[in-house]
């Protein structure tokens, strides 16, 4: 089995990024994160969003507010950064705290500054198949991987572990825009082990450690791994049981090391395309 290592797709991101950016005669591209409480997955991802701007030549820049901030302040504060001139592009970090009505931000944030495509605009483009916007950075991150590893995504029977908003969903339309048969899974799929199966790409994303082992995996299947856990062990492990499927599947990404490292690389090209915009 052949592993698909982030890295080497985040390092052709990063080439082409680069070589836009040589072209580009206005300022170094601002990302503000946003961030709201002290969690430690978010200050992680920040950290590594930060790591990753920076190593292409952008620029990266954390705004962060107490758990307890209200929704009226919140708003204030956010709308700043949105109207800012400064910024190109925005990261929020989500789910906000209880108080904090998630919807009412997610319909003000700039959808040209919107570079996790959280806003309605930038949803309604993916699901259009228009992509002057923004699909979400771990959705596209999936597609980026298979293109780069020149696995073909044509006519392909591909399965979706997971629903959500942020990536099954969205990943959903970005899989039909190449042309592929998609099936969507949840919690009320039945017989997914069968479902699974029957997949040529199998994209795992349902946020439940080591979810699906070899019985899911078809012969030769292609296994994208979006999830990410902290093991009982204290390892990093995915919604995919690597160590099992090595002799069932042809090529998965590894966790870490796979989908997480693209999804930053992505993000670093939406902002440069904000910035152009
Ligand atoms: P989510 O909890 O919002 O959605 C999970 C989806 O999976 C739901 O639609 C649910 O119906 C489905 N699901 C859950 N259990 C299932 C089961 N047993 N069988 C079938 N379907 C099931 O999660 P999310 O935000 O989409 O994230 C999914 C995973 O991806 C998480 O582990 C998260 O940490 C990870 N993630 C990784 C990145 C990255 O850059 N690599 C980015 C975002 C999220």
């Amino acid at each position: 089995m052949i592993t698909l290592k982030g890295a080497e797709v985040s390092a052709k991101i990063k080439e082409q990024v680069q070589a836009e950016l040589e072209g580009w005669r206005g300022p170094v591209p601002k990302l503000a994160i946003i961030r709201v409480g002290e969690k430690a997955d978010d200050i992680s991802y920040e950290r590594g969003a930060i790591k990753k701007m920076e190593s292409f030549g952008l620029q990266a820049c954390s705004y962060v507010y107490p758990e307890n901030i209200s929704h009226e302040e919140f708003k204030k504060e956010f709308q700043k950064i949105n109207q800012s001139l400064d910024v190109a592009g925005i990261l929020l970090l989500c789910p906000l705290p209880r108080q904090v009505r998630e919807k009412e931000i997610k319909e003000m944030i700039d959808p040209a500054k919107d570079l996790d495509g959280i806003s309605p605009v930038n949803i309604a483009k993916v699901f259009a198949g228009d992509d002057s916007g923004f699909a979400p950075c771990t959705a596209e991150a999936v597609v980026e991987i298979l293109k780069n590893n020149n696995v073909p995504i044509e006519g392909k029977r591909v399965a979706i572990v997971g629903r959500s908003m942020l990536v099954g969903k969205p990943l959903s339309m970005l899989m039909l825009k190449e042309n592929a048969t998609v099936t969507v899974c949840h919690t009320r799929t039945r017989n997914l082990e069968e479902v699974c199966q029957e997949a040529e790409i199998l994209v795992a994303a349902a946020g439940r450690a080591k979810l699906l082992d070899q019985r899911f995996v078809a012969p030769g299947a292609v296994v994208v791994d979006v999830g990410i856990h902290v093991g009982s062990d204290g390892k990093l492990c995915g919604d995919v049981d690597f160590g099992q499927i090595q002799e069932k599947a042809s090529m998965a990404t590894p966790v870490p090391g796979g989908v997480g490292a693209v999804t930053t690389a992505v993000l670093a090209k939406h902002l440069l395309k904000a910035a152009k915009q």
